[in-house]
């Protein structure tokens, strides 16, 4: 088994879906967003837990993800958040996936595609309410659906919106917030009132779930939040992180006070010390800008990085006698510890950015306890 992995904390996962749901009540829907590798996750074993713990949805960024999660068997809605190729509506078909749609050619070619493939492709419309992503102008969206509905081979599923500044507690943003979702209801009036029945609205990312309770509608989005992250740093509903690195000591040395180690010889010993190396770097996702500036959790005791993070290794100091032991586990980031929101700070990201950016040779492993 190799050192380092990433344990992905179910347990967690299981506690961010009952916090989420006790903030919404019983009456909307939850989509998790297990786009890129649910975040780095795993998206099909966390898939299938989230659903087994309530999830209703599933959201991926593109029709690749959304037909890897139906060769793992499974078998929930799956939304297609991001524009769709024409190319890729035979393949959505098949596999009953969800796509986004937000413009007129793409309804006409979603429909050839649908009656070519004599099926049903559901559908959600996409408005644009202030986010400059995708999404329709709102003054178009009950043409839209009418052009959804008219055609007897597309079905109208809900319709949706993203909200651009909803985890900030700014009191500018929080009203940009609100003017979105005014000008969201107001599409949604428009639809009724045209006599079409738009289906599921959804519009709440995390921070939506977070900080605004009239954002949750039929269904919300969170990603960050059940992936353990709050959505701002203060304030809102807590979460607990899925994510533990986790590698190895897999060889000691000792130095002489002075002696350099790692590429660019930017730390030397200032004393006598033993030097652990951990087989993790930054080709796993162990961030090259942390260099000299983490630490690493061993026998419940932090050790400082010394020298540059190489591709597949970096170094601890572990002091002149150390408790620690040759194979012995080191963690890199984790609940309980530093985790990735907590690195993300040191490196002026996001937490998404940090479990994303795990790379696929860092071996998944899921815990439940
Ligand atoms: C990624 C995504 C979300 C989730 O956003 P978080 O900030 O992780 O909560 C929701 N909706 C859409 C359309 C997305 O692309």
């Amino acid at each position: 088994m190799q050192a380092t992995r990433a344990i992905i904390h179910l347990e967690n996962l299981r506690r961010n879906i009952e916090a989420a749901r006790k903030q919404i009540g019983p009456h909307p829907k939850i989509c998790m967003p297990v786009k890129a590798g649910a975040y780095g996750h795993g998206a099909v074993p966390v898939s299938r837990f989230a659903l087994e713990s309530g999830v209703e949805y599933l959201g991926v960024s593109s029709v690749m993800e959304g037909a890897e999660l139906r060769s793992g068997g499974i078998n929930a809605p799956v939304m297609v958040f991001a524009q769709a190729l024409g190319d890729e509506l035979p393949l959505i078909a098949q596999l009953d996936l969800i796509p986004f749609v937000s413009d007129a050619d793409f309804i006409v070619m979603a429909a050839a595609a649908a009656e070519e493939a004599k099926k049903t492709i559901t559908v959600h419309l996409k408005v644009d309410t202030g986010m400059g992503r995708m999404g329709c102008h709102p003054n178009e969206a009950a043409s839209l659906a009418a052009k959804i509905v008219s055609s007897n081979r597309l079905k109208l599923g809900g319709v949706a919106t993203h909200l651009a500044v909803s985890d900030s507690t700014d009191s500018g943003d929080i009203a940009y917030t609100k003017k979105q979702l005014n000008v969201f209801r107001e599409c949604l009036s428009s639809i009724k009132n045209s006599g079409i029945d738009p289906g599921l609205a959804h519009a709440a990312n995390s921070g939506g779930l977070a900080f605004h309770e009239d954002s949750y509608f039929d269904m919300i989005r969170p990603g960050i939040f059940l992936y353990g992250y709050s959505p701002a740093k203060e304030g809102g509903l807590t979460a607990l992180p899925l994510m533990e690195l986790q590698s190895a000591v897999v060889f000691m040395r000792n130095v002489k006070k002075g002696e350099a180690i790692s590429y660019g010889r930017t730390w030397t010993a200032p004393k006598d010390t033993c030097i652990g190396v951990i087989p993790a770097g930054y080709a796993d996702g162990f961030t090259r800008g942390l260099s000299n500036n983490h630490s690493i959790l061993i026998r419940g005791k932090a050790y400082p990085l010394a020298g540059r993070i190489c591709m597949d290794q970096c170094m601890v100091d572990l002091g002149p006698n150390p408790e620690v032991e040759r194979w012995d586990k080191a963690v890199i980031f984790g609940p309980g510890f530093l985790n990735a929101a907590d690195v993300a700070a040191k490196l002026n990201t996001i937490p998404y950015e940090i479990t994303c950016n795990i790379n696929k040779r860092v071996l998944r492993e899921y815990t439940n306890k």
